[in-house]
């Protein structure tokens, strides 16, 4: 089956409100004249390339069924390399900052698989702190949600911070056609050369991070080097950079100075 008919049996069971086993075994079945003038206005927006996530309202993502609309990125495949990455390596217990949560998808996978770890999530956009905290309430995950931008006015001793922050070039065309177009910019605009929250990010990370803490970061598959070198100007060490499935250099993780905290309140 290709991915156009495997998306219309998807929004009929959508529509229809049934599973795609039932809509396989009930081919037959016509849906009633309000189902199918919901399914043709579905099928028009997926014919004009809107994400099937933002039609069914969902996104599998990792080990979570979260609900998405349209305030919030789609979550990605390659996200959750970062994820996988946490789940591993964070220590038993630990305090954890995730940055521009969105749909909450970072750290409620890692909430569901790691129940020890004591997660604040934050977003600087009320609409989408709302869907994360929904989704974190039908999932039963507990997460402290917090409205911020970036680091702006959280507190210190984190053990880790986790972001997929907006690194999309703004002046890129991407940002003009499907899928991206119908996501929120917000997420995606990572201003010039779509470096400028990761920069805020690897500045103001340290002052939140207790002495060597980690910084974990997705960031884009060209972007690599000059996250790298940004967080070693910031004062990590050990910085590396994890590949994704396909190949690209997407997350860059370092640990903040021994003296992190010494030095912030020098500042
Ligand atoms: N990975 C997304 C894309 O290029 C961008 C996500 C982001 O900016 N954080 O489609």
């Amino acid at each position: 089956m290709n991915d156009v008919s495997r998306d219309i049996l998807l929004i009929k069971a959508h529509c229809l409100g049934k599973s795609l086993a039932w809509v396989y075994a009930h081919a037959e079945v016509e849906p009633s004249e309000d189902d199918a003038r919901r399914i043709a206005a579905l099928q028009q927006r997926r014919g004009k390339g809107e994400p099937m996530e933002y039609l069914l309202e969902s996104a599998g993502f990792h080990d979570v069924q979260l609900r998405i609309t349209h305030d919030v990125l789609c979550p990605r495949p390659e996200t959750e390399l970062l994820v996988d990455w946490a789940i591993t390596h964070l220590a038993t217990s630990a305090k954890v900052l995730e940055l521009g949560t969105g749909s909450g998808a970072i750290a409620l996978a890692i909430g569901k698989a790691r129940p020890d770890v004591l997660i604040t999530a934050t977003d600087v956009s009320e609409a989408a702190l709302l869907c994360a905290e929904e989704n974190a309430a039908r999932l039963g995950i507990k997460i402290g949600f917090v409205c911020a931008n970036w680091c702006r006015g959280i507190g210190g001793g984190f053990d880790a911070i986790l972001s997929n922050p907006p690194y999309v070039a703004a002046d890129d065309p991407c940002l003009k056609n499907a899928p991206l177009a119908f996501e929120p910019r917000l997420a995606l605009d990572g201003g010039v050369q779509g470096l400028e929250s990761l920069s805020e990010i690897v500045r103001e990370a340290p002052r939140c991070l207790r002495a060597r803490g980690t910084l974990a970061l997705e960031h884009g598959f060209d972007q690599a080097d000059k996250v790298r070198a940004m967080m070693c100007e910031a004062g990590f060490s050990g910085v590396q950079t994890l590949v994704d499935l396909s190949g690209h250099e997407r997350v860059s993780i370092g640990r903040s100075m021994p003296d992190a905290n010494t030095i912030n309140e020098r500042k």
